[in-house]
């Protein structure tokens, strides 16, 4: 019996044309999409899901600049934007370590909305990208699979903001793909309901967690001194407790961490507590059972909560994420890829198209930009190699792991987005390749919709 089948040649139908295609609409894609809307050339948006705002609507992922102090020095932009929306339109409160605010991940679906409609930009929800349109080593639109069957979509610039790069990849881009044991550890992400709000904070007051008390058990992590002291939202108590009582079992020690925004009405939502490790964000397979095991964990970890917390006594599961949270995957082989020194030691770049405090978050190290210390973000680093037509934006720049600490946080996945959006839309007005684009005509537009570039 053949182990493989062979699917017929089949003509598509092409179902729109534009300027800029965007394919992912994250933090990342829906800056790039906004960017070069306002840089006045037609812009369509490609989601596989119901809704724009990716990690933050999906998973429920709402710490959008859990890092900002008085000191930190930032780009603005759209990020900034993304938050003073969704504070205007009631959708985010105050973050309790930092001056920022929690974006709700439910609201966040109509701030988006809103954005995009005001943008003029052509919104496609529910088709996914399953393939790109190459003329030899040039992208010129990509090919969809939705409830209306494949369908073509051409474009003079493809920017790639899946978060995993299988635009680029499957173009024939080079990328490197984290091994699964190397991974950043997958969450499934969860809300609750029920909390007695003033029982929970008087016991977070009574024992204030620290960025030091990640440290413990599995978990190691590199701090520079200045955060150790610091609040941090952290949950662990309840899960020792849980452990030592044989509620959960002692090899799941890794069911530990954040809480997000405590609401009036006993919400406690962003629940960061569940962490897989070797779930491959690009096998299907092995994100089934990371969704399974992860929803079992969250249950453990709620009635862990219920016994052993103050204040959560009632509590119950109010919502999983649409989908199970992945943080690394794959990232391109870029023209530059950024270096672990580029974000400890304030990089400076000619082509940078927006800054970046210096806030590092994964692979064992956590740095809070309590100071005014920043770097650039390269333009450099969208461009893969291999493919004309083409930028990468979001988590997947080019960079290694501990570069991707950094990088991969929603408001640099908005710095990096925005600046793809401008450099396409400039690489169309001009008619120009996307590694010979007018760096000065990119960085003064993006000056003019007020990101900071130097
Ligand atoms: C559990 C968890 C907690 C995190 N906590 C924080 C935090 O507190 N603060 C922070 O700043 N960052 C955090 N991160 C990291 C951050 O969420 C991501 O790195 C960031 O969202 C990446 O942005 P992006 O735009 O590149 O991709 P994403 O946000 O992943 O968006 C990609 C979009 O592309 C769509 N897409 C993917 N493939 C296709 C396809 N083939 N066809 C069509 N559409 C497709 C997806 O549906 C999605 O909407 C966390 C991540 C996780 C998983």
């Amino acid at each position: 019996m053949m182990d493989f089948v062979t699917e017929p040649a089949r003509r598509v139908d092409v179902v729109h044309r534009t300027d800029v295609l965007v394919v992912g609409s994250g933090p990342g894609g829906l800056a790039a999409a906004l960017a070069a809307a306002r840089s006045g050339v037609d812009v369509c948006l490609v989601e596989r899901f119901g809704c724009f705002g990716g990690n933050i609507t999906v998973v429920g992922v709402e710490g959008f600049a859990w890092y900002r102090h008085e000191q930190t020095i930032e780009a603005g932009g759209v990020g900034r934007e993304f938050e003073d929306r969704a504070k205007a339109m009631g959708a985010a409160v105050p973050e309790s370590q930092s001056l920022s605010y929690e974006i709700d991940s439910e609201g966040f679906k109509l701030v988006a909305d809103h954005l995009v409609q005001e943008a003029g930009l052509h919104p496609m929800l529910h088709r996914q990208f399953v393939a790109p349109v190459m003329d030899g080593d040039r992208i010129t639109g990509i090919i969809v699979e939705s409830k209306a069957g494949r369908e073509a979509i051409l474009a003079k610039v493809v920017i790639d903001a899946t978060g995993d790069a299988d635009v680029a990849h499957r173009a024939g881009a080079a990328t490197r793909k984290t091994p699964p044991e190397e991974m950043q550890a997958a969450s499934v992400m969860f809300h609750l309901a029920g909390v007695d709000k003033q029982a929970f904070m008087r016991d977070v007051q009574e024992n204030p967690q620290t960025y030091k008390d990640w440290s413990s058990g599995e978990w190691s992590v590199e701090t520079d001194g200045k955060e150790d002291d610091m609040f941090s939202p952290f949950l662990r108590k309840p899960f020792e407790k849980a452990i030592a009582d044989g509620l959960i079992p002692a090899q799941l020690n890794t069911i530990a961490g954040t809480w997000g925004a405590l609401h009036e009405t006993g919400e406690l939502t962003y629940m960061n507590l569940v962490h897989l490790a070797a779930v491959d964000g690009t096998d299907p397979d092995s994100m089934t059972r990371g969704e399974i095991e992860g929803r079992r964990q969250a249950m453990l970890a709620i009635e862990a909560l219920r016994r052993y917390m103050p204040g959560c006594k009632n509590v119950r599961l109010r919502n999983f994420g649409m989908t199970i949270g992945i943080r690394d995957t794959r990232k391109i082989d870029a023209a530059y890829n950024m270096t672990e020194t580029d974000v400890r030691q304030q990089a400076r770049f000619d082509d940078s198209i927006g800054i970046y405090p210096e806030f590092i978050d994964g692979y064992g190290v956590l740095i809070i930009p309590t100071t005014g210390r920043y770097m650039h973000i390269p333009y450099r680093c969208m461009l893969p190699k291999g493919v004309k037509g083409m930028l990468v934006t979001g988590r997947a720049i080019g960079g290694d792991k501990i570069a991707h600490a950094a990088t991969r946080n929603m408001a640099c996945c908005a710095v990096a987005g925005q600046g793809a959006g401008v450099a396409a839309a400039l690489a169309v007005r001009d008619g120009k390749e996307l590694d010979a684009v007018d760096i000065a005509a990119v960085q003064a537009e993006l000056k003019r919709q007020d990101v900071r570039i130097h």
